[in-house]
């Protein structure tokens, strides 16, 4: 059995008062248990530190991009080197607004994957199709694509968790019908055993993303394949811990 894992992705939200009522709001929530499940919260660079100092311990930190470079001249850019020296071990990788807003290719995405493995790192890459692909009946090759990309640099997949992260889901309130989450989450599994291994299918996790929220939870958590869920809005209310018990 494959241990559920709930993210919670801030992207670029937070003051430093919002970022403390979160901490107080967590810290007294009642979340399962570290065997039950893995949660991570992802806030921007400049409140992981703190973030990482206050939160109970067993809820995991993780930053949301890292530079397929390392240390150098790369203005603007943070590498795994960093997050690892932080104790920072888990880094999101290819969210569909990096990939949209700032251009990352597939390609790209796959060697900032390389590279934080070689850390040491856990990683969350994202994938996932934008509307106009899904109703092209498109949605299966973006995907496969996507995790062809991947591929062709990962070897070992013990440390990834996939975020399947329909864009037309994200931030809209259009979350994926439980049918629609499973069938192409049966399918990605599938894309593993097919081109990875059986093994790789059975254990890797898949975790949904878009318009994940208490509400919706609990019935897409019911799904065979849905491992988890990468939660944005919703990560930054006390909702989160509904949502983390519901998968749970
Ligand atoms: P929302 O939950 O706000 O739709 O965002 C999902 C997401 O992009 C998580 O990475």
């Amino acid at each position: 059995v494959r241990k559920p894992w709930i993210g919670g992705n801030w992207k670029c939200n937070g003051t430093r008062a919002s970022v403390e009522a979160l901490i107080t709001s967590l810290n007294a929530a009642t979340l399962p248990a570290p065997e039950a499940a893995d949660i991570v919260i992802s806030p921007p660079y400049l409140f992981l530190e703190t973030v990482q100092a206050r939160i109970r311990p067993e809820v995991h930190v993780a930053a949301q991009d890292c530079n397929a470079k390392g240390m150098g001249a790369y203005t603007g850019s943070i590498s795994a080197e960093m997050l690892h020296e932080f104790g920072i071990n888990t880094v999101i990788l290819g969210h569909s607004e990096r990939r949209d807003i700032f251009h990352e290719t597939s390609e790209e995405v796959a060697l900032k994957c390389k590279k934080a493995l070689s850390l040491g790192l856990d990683i969350v890459p994202c994938i996932g199709e934008h509307r106009e692909e899904r109703l092209s009946g498109r949605t299966n090759e973006i995907c496969f694509a996507q995790l062809a990309a991947l591929a062709a640099q990962i070897t070992d997949w013990s440390h990834v968790v996939v975020a399947y992260e329909p864009v037309w889901a994200i931030g809209t309130g259009l979350v994926a019908t439980p049918a629609q989450a499973q069938e192409t989450h049966a399918a990605l599994r599938g894309w593993f055993r097919e081109h990875v291994s059986a093994e790789v299918a059975n254990t890797i996790r898949i975790v949904y993303g878009g318009s994940v929220s208490g509400a919706n939870s609990a019935e897409l958590a019911r799904c065979p394949d849905v491992d988890g869920f990468l939660v944005g809005g919703a990560s930054l209310k006390p909702e989160f811990a509904a949502i983390c018990q519901n998968m749970a």
